[in-house]
């Protein structure tokens, strides 16, 4: 599972933290630079590193702390709250509309970040909330990525509509929403190519959909394992097309999780799910509390 090595650190600063009585100014600078060593390791962005321990470090330092009579408790709880705020707080739905309505969900995503994947695990998911959803291949330039959408799509109960590797992406999005709405279908799930790198292809692909069809969410998937890179590539994504919210795959891997802290604050969009593995149950909701909870150990 990720965050583990951040997990320790942190728990080693807190050690130390809760051993002394009272803190002084130096003692909480101490701690918090170790803090934010373990967090630039973990692959956090500099950026938001800088924000979040100037946000804990002003806090820390008040007067609370000061006069509380457990101040290294104090200073764990201020470290808690700032890194559940930078998370974004509150869990985040993808905004589904209701259900005698269709909705319109746009995957993007860089290749191998796992976007096919977690389109299945998401109509899973969707389908047990009692919605009707269909999957759609639009990623045409791989016989392989229509292949394995039919295979999920087969796995989950969920029908795939595809038309081949003929057509462009675009028309396939509005032959598939005709065909949902004659088949009481309420929720369309566009999975749409992705490059290796981001390209003005791709990008001008993924806009020519936007603007052909009516799309309610533009979900980007983003690999945890590419660190910061994932990052990058969220906030290139949501200046270019737009994104409501992003999904971090590979969480359950050796990887330092960092892009998981960062994209709220970067971008600006909140993490809506994690992906915990390559089976198509493996996806759960991202609660910034629990996430908090489970890197401070
Ligand atoms: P796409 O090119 O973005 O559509 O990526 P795929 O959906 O084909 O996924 C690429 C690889 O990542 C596949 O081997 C998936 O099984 C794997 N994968 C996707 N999500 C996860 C995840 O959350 N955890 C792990 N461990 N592997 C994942």
């Amino acid at each position: 599972m990720a965050f583990e090595s951040l997990s320790d650190k942190l728990q080693n600063v807190f050690k130390n933290l809760r051993g002394k009585g009272r803190l002084s100014e130096a003692d909480v600078k101490t701690a918090l630079k170790e803090v934010k060593m373990a967090l630039l390791e973990a692959d956090v962005s500099f950026k938001v590193v800088k924000q979040f321990i100037s946000a804990v470090q002003e806090r820390a330092i008040g007067q609370d702390v000061q006069n509380s009579l457990t101040p290294g408790q104090m200073v764990i709880k201020i470290v808690n709250e700032e890194l559940i705020n930078l998370m974004g707080s509150e869990t985040t739905e993808i905004q589904l509309k209701p259900a005698s309505d269709m909705t319109v969900i746009l995957m993007a995503g860089l290749q191998g970040a796992g976007k096919t994947t977690t389109t299945a695990k998401i109509a899973g998911k969707l389908k047990a909330k009692g919605r009707k959803p269909v999957l759609v291949a639009c990623d045409v330039y791989r016989p392989a990525a229509i292949k394995q959408l039919q295979i999920n799509g087969e796995k989950q109960g969920v029908p795939v509509f595809s038309m081949g590797e003929n057509h462009k992406p675009v028309d396939i999005a509005k032959a598939a929403i005709a065909s949902a709405s004659k088949n009481d279908q309420n929720v369309v799930i566009l999975d749409t190519a992705g490059r290796l790198h981001i390209d003005e292809d791709m990008m001008n692909e993924l806009i020519e959909i936007k603007e052909a069809i009516e799309v309610d969410q533009t979900i980007l998937v983003v690999d945890a394992m590419t660190g910061q890179d994932a990052v990058n590539v969220a906030g290139m994504f949501n200046d270019k097309i737009g994104i409501d919210g992003v999904i971090v795959t590979k969480l359950d891997g050796d990887t330092r999780g960092g892009a998981a802290l960062s994209i709220r604050a970067v971008t600006g969009k909140p993490v809506l799910y994690v992906g915990m593995g390559e089976k198509l149950s493996d996806l759960e909701q991202f609660y910034p509390d629990r996430m908090a909870s489970r890197i401070l150990g």
